[in-house]
């Protein structure tokens, strides 16, 4: 597979004097398998260049395929700019997370509309196929795409494309889901020393890649005061990346107000401290136009259970003719499902009326029907009664804990499947570890935003199915 870097750039394109090395386009990248089959990871401002180039060296219509992260513009406003569209005969196919109460056709459209751009999404002469994916494995052009949600404040996915006996995984934008990684011992012994399941299966995620392309938003001094933006640390990449045996690590996603010269420190603190932890992992900061051919991989994907489950079969489109432009509703992929990740009833558990009702708040925009208990007995009690699809819990609270509360239920055969999502100030490792042993699907940390908890929640939702 051969790699390059088009957009480098997190939030908003950044041109000028000062990011003339690292670039000032926004997120995208293009990798290219040996049989020819086109991926676009992201589609930023990056994407402008991208589609020209593809436009001057095509020699036949061009066919590829956008896997977006998520819709924030940064990663979505080159699209409109994208030349391949305005040619007839090419076909692209745009992937992406569901977005939240629109499909993702609706979301590119948007942005498209008169208002603001001269053409419409329907206009276009290209043929534009949009696909809804959630997490799982996905064969695209006879290549396998596996998919995993990241810790983001909108739904938003990594993609690992293996092809060639090499793997590339992309993961942008995604920030830490626990401010420890490893247990105490901070010895990695295999990923079960990873505290937080999710950070687990993001290293998982990435394990034996050839090339790991990660967010490094932030500083470890920057990070204290962006907490639940969505980003990352070099660090944190840096030692994810480690622990699952990467070969190379491309640091991106660089903040606006980080210039050449900051870029490049961060390049070299990461490097230093890849050295200092003992780790042979290959470290860069990418820049536009850069290039590479990527080896092979140590270790294919091992998909867990929830995943192998979810294989589909081989349903590219291959050569078969497209009648109808405007097809937009035909799964090539697993698809999100829209039923699924809305319209569910949650009952929130929390003793502050305040917390319940901006987790009200949050989960209502996305469509679900809430319940609320402001104390364990009666959440018990209302579970008895009318047994809800997930429960977000709180752990301090008086008379009866969230952890006292989530061992019942996991006693029960009725509620020992029952998707619960931790939601609590207590933030230490000894706490998030009894939160997982004792069976939380998932552990988020107050303060939170609402898009964050509804993102969590739709994540546990689709992976509890
Ligand atoms: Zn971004
Ligand atoms: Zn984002």
């Amino acid at each position: 597979m051969q790699v390059r870097f088009w957009g480098t750039r997190g939030s908003i394109a950044t041109p000028g004097p000062a990011t003339i090395h690292f670039g000032g386009n926004t997120a995208c990248v293009e990798v290219t398998t040996s049989a020819g089959a086109c991926f676009i990871l992201d589609c930023g401002t990056g994407a402008r260049a991208l589609g020209a180039a593809l436009v001057t060296n095509a020699t036949k219509p061009i066919v590829a395929t956008i896997l977006l992260s998520h819709t924030h513009w940064d990663h979505i406003q080159g699209f409109p700019f994208f030349a391949p569209l305005f040619v007839p005969g090419n076909r692209i196919t745009v992937c992406g997370p569901e977005g939240s109460g629109q499909s993702l056709r609706e979301v590119l459209s948007g942005q498209m509309e008169f208002t603001y751009f001269p053409v419409e999404i329907a206009q276009l002469p290209a043929t534009i196929i949009f696909r809804e994916l959630g997490e799982g494995i996905h064969l695209i052009d006879g290549v396998k795409i596996i998919a995993q949600y990241l810790n983001h404040p909108a739904m938003t996915l990594g993609y690992r494309i293996e092809a060639d006996g090499a793997a590339v995984v992309y993961l942008c934008d995604h920030e830490p889901f626990s401010p420890t990684l490893l247990h105490d011992s901070q010895e990695f012994s295999g990923f079960e020393s990873i505290v937080h399941e999710g950070d687990r299966r993001h290293a998982q995620f990435m394990a034996g890649a050839s090339l790991v392309i990660h967010d490094a938003q932030y500083t470890p001094e920057e990070y204290p005061s962006k907490k639940n933006w969505g980003h990352s640390t070099y660090e944190y990449a840096a030692e994810v990346a480690a622990l699952a045996g990467v070969q190379q690590l491309i640091l991106t996603h660089h903040d606006p107000i980080h210039d050449d010269s900051f870029v490049a420190d961060i390049e070299k603190r990461a490097r230093d401290y890849v050295r200092e932890l003992g780790y042979e992992v290959d470290v860069c900061c990418a820049y536009e136009g850069l290039d590479l051919a990527v080896g092979p991989y140590s270790a294919p994907y091992l998909a867990d259970k929830t995943l192998a489950d979810k294989t589909l079969e081989d349903k590219t489109l291959g050569d078969k003719p497209l009648t109808d432009k405007s097809q937009t509703d035909k799964p090539l992929a697993p698809q999100a499902d829209h039923d699924l990740l809305r319209g569910r009833r949650i009952l929130v558990v929390d003793d502050d009326p305040d917390i319940r009702a901006l987790a009200s708040l949050a989960l209502t925009q996305d469509g679900h029907t809430m319940i609320e208990a402001s104390n364990g007995p009666d959440a018990l009690a209302l579970i008895a009664e009318q047994m809800p699809d997930l429960l977000v819990l709180d752990l301090q609270m008086p008379e009866q804990g969230g952890l006292e509360v989530l061992k019942i239920l996991r006693s029960k055969p009725d509620t020992a499947a029952l998707p619960v999502v931790v939601l609590t100030a207590m933030d230490d490792e000894e706490t998030i570890r009894a939160g997982f042993e004792l069976g939380a699907t998932d552990y988020v940390t107050k303060p939170f935003s609402i898009p964050q908890l509804a993102a969590r929640v739709r994540a546990c939702l689709q992976r509890t199915e």
